[in-house]
């Protein structure tokens, strides 16, 4: 009883009060960068922006076209990426997380200022390796993958946690992410995996057997992490990257592309507020 007085009074309080009532109430989206040239000009972006440091992560909450919105600088790497999307998820309840930023290819295809719409992520950290004796070397193409959620026990030992787990996109968000598409002039915008390491990976043999296996389009050091973490709350979320690089096709790093991901990033997010939020 008391609880649907409570739901009612919500109802009548977005009705009457502008699209940031409404939007107090359903949690902001959390854009997430983890070098500042992947972060601070989404931040400069926001309107009314404040900065707030939470350990060593930080954010800054603000608003775009009227509703919430929390830019959040990951810092480098797998255990970065994990930990502030937890702060994240406990400081601010987002209804929805985008983890975007530059990434090297994969896939000869792909040019340097190309972008790819994570369908889904995966680690290209967890292996379990093949038993070699004193001499015998090391071919990482010979590593199973281990999927770490598949078991409670052994994960190396379950012979079911030896196929590669995806973390999916949020359907939804996959969609507007691909909407805005044809706003994009500084390369081609296309679906496809997205590969999580804490290695930069530079052998092309390990990069050919990645793409031709996991199906990865490009690899970077955060996706796969940021996705597990809001999978584990029940937080829509989904991957974009540029590609920095790609040493497949002599693609050379240019850390500016950080920069256009940024823009393609505030075109889904203002797309996603003008659909969902200010009804
Ligand atoms: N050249 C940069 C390296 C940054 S470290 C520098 O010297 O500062 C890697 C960061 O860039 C990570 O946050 C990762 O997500 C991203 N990245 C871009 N291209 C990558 C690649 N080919 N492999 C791994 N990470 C890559």
């Amino acid at each position: 009883m008391t609880r649907n007085l409570n739901l009612a009074l919500l109802a009548a309080c977005s009705a009457v009060f502008s699209p940031l009532a409404l939007a107090q109430v359903s949690g902001p989206i959390v854009v997430q960068g983890a070098m500042p040239v992947e972060a601070e000009r989404f931040a400069q972006r926001l309107d009314n922006p404040r900065e707030e440091q939470i350990g060593g992560w930080r954010f800054w909450r603000g608003t775009v076209d009227g509703y919430p919105v929390v830019v959040s600088e990951t810092l480098k790497g797998m255990s970065n990426a994990a930990a502030a999307t937890a702060i994240a998820a406990t400081q601010f309840h987002p209804v929805a997380i985008i983890n975007q930023g530059t990434a090297g290819g994969h896939d000869p295809a792909l040019k340097v200022y190309d972008i790819v719409l994570g369908k889904y992520s995966v680690s290209l950290g967890a292996f379990k390796t093949p038993k070699k004796a004193a001499g015998e070397g090391s071919d990482s193409r010979q590593w199973q993958p281990m999927d770490l959620l598949a078991s409670k026990g052994s994960a190396g030992e379950d012979k079911n946690a030896h196929t590669i787990r995806q973390f999916p996109a949020d359907a939804k968000l996959l969609a507007i992410a691909e909407s805005v598409k044809g706003s994009y002039t500084q390369g081609k915008v296309v679906e496809g995996v997205i590969g999580s390491a804490d290695v930069w990976n530079s052998e092309l043999d390990r990069i050919g057997y990645f793409h031709e296996n996991y199906h990865t389009s490009v690899e970077e050091m955060e996706t796969a992490s940021a996705a597990q973490i809001a999978a584990s709350f029940n937080i829509p979320f989904v991957g974009i990257r540029v590609l920095s690089n790609n040493i497949t096709n002599q693609g050379k790093y240019d850390p500016q592309t950080g920069l256009a991901c940024q823009d393609y990033v505030y075109q889904v997010v203002k797309t996603y507020i003008a659909k969902n939020a200010s009804r």
